[in-house]
């Protein structure tokens, strides 16, 4: 790598949900907004997610309003009521619309003076002591580098073919008049959805029944009763079968189910459970499940993807440089999410094996930052955080 032409305190590499949460963590804990630099293709912070709930029209969060990028856990329902946006807080367990997540993270951002944060430009280069190379050239050496870009892989290959399309790349606007939908989450529950509403006929198939759960992970996984016994396994590839098995397969919420299901009565959607095998021929496309074949014009994939820290060059070359041990494409890192030997934390589902099966989402991202902001700033800090 050639010399460095600037330093940084921080520099966090992708400006999604974990990028954000890091940032926000570290500013709020007195770090400076201008001494973390973030890079992120889109040059915006949280383009993907922004992109994925618009692309789905997903009226509101999965998960609890107790869950988002700000320390205080309370902030963002503070933030309804005092805009008078309670009635945005749905079911139970006061799930946020998604505008009103937005406007808080867009509130939080300015408030902590991160808006101009971001560069648009990719980390191409990353050594152990935080020297840094991006895809324009620039050069800087961090004291602190968090690598927050969820780097994945499908869960599930599925035979290539100009019909089949993941749920991110179909086009809702010319939706076909018969689509079989595979995947069982909620993902593929909201594709579910809007291609009912775009007037298709859908098949949904799932390789087994579907099952219910409030959220994607049990609530036990928050906090000591799931954590303390993990926590207290010296062996990751234990703590991987652990999260593994929290994790299971895709679920879907009843709230949300209960919508897909008058949309069953209607007769619009039809759901086939078992084995899935695709055909695409001359004579056409099909599905065919336990046996059973159905014509589609098109299928769509929500089968979900998996971290894989290969699909992130530099982070997977330091890894390599480092000897760090990763374990199904997750990182071994120590209790600050470092690396070992490095200035490198990561934070997402890379750092499952850390942090539980929770890692990859809202709630993951505070406990991640956490971990990030007591090796930037020291433990002890981390008591005097205040409000915004
Ligand atoms: C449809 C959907 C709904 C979800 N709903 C919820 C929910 O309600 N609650 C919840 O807790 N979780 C939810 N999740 C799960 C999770 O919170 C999201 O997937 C979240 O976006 C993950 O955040 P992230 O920061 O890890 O990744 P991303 O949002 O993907 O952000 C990573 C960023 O890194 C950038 N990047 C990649 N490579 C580089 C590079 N080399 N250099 C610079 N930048 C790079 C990318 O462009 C991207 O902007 C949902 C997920 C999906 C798909």
């Amino acid at each position: 790598m050639r010399a460095v032409s600037r330093r940084a305190r921080v520099v966090i590499v992708g400006a999604g949900p974990q990028g954000l949460t890091a940032a926000v963590y570290l500013v709020h804990a007195g770090v400076d907004p201008s001494d973390i630099v973030v890079f992120d293709p889109a040059g915006a912070w949280l383009s993907t997610w922004r992109r994925s709930f618009g692309h789905l029209k997903i009226e509101n969060l999965r998960s609890a309003a107790v869950h988002h990028p700000h320390p205080q856990p309370y902030a963002l329902t503070e933030f309804a009521r005092a805009r008078r946006r309670a009635s945005e807080l749905h079911h139970t367990y006061s799930l946020p619309s998604t505008k009103l997540f937005d406007d808080f993270c867009s509130h939080v951002i300015d408030s902590m003076d991160l808006g101009g944060s971001v560069r648009r430009d990719v980390v191409l280069d990353l050594g152990p002591d935080g020297a840094i190379e991006t895809q324009s050239g620039e050069r800087l050496a961090a004291d602190h580098v968090v690598w927050a870009t969820d780097p994945s892989l499908p869960a599930k290959e599925h035979q290539p073919g100009r019909s089949i399309r993941s749920w991110d790349d179909v086009d809702l606007e010319r939706c076909p008049s018969r689509v079989a939908i595979v995947g069982g989450g909620l993902t593929a529950a909201h594709l579910v959805e809007r291609a009912v509403e775009a007037g298709a006929h859908v098949e949904w198939l799932t390789r087994r029944p579907v099952v219910l759960r409030d959220f994607d992970t049990d609530p036990g996984w928050l906090g000591p009763k799931e954590m303390d016994g993990f926590l207290a396994e010296p062996d990751p590839r234990v703590r991987l079968d652990r999260v593994l098995a929290a994790r299971g397969g895709g679920t879907v919420p009843p709230w949300m189910m209960n919508r897909i299901a008058r949309a069953e009565r209607s007769g619009r959607v039809c759901r086939r459970v078992g084995e899935i095998a695709v055909a695409d021929s001359d004579r056409g496309l099909s599905v065919s499940v336990a046996g059973r074949r159905v014509h589609v014009d098109e299928v769509w994939t929500a089968t979900g993807t998996r971290p894989c820290v290969s699909s992130a060059p530099p982070l997977d070359r330091l890894c390599h440089m480092m000897g760090a041990e990763r374990i199904s494409g997750r990182l071994v890192l120590d209790s600050s999410m470092r690396v070992s030997g490095s200035v490198v934390h990561a934070m997402g589902r890379l750092a499952q094996l850390q942090l539980g099966p929770t890692a990859g989402n809202l709630a993951g991202a505070r406990r991640g930052a956490e971990a990030v902001v007591g090796a930037v700033v020291g433990v002890e800090a981390m008591y005097a955080l205040t409000s915004i």
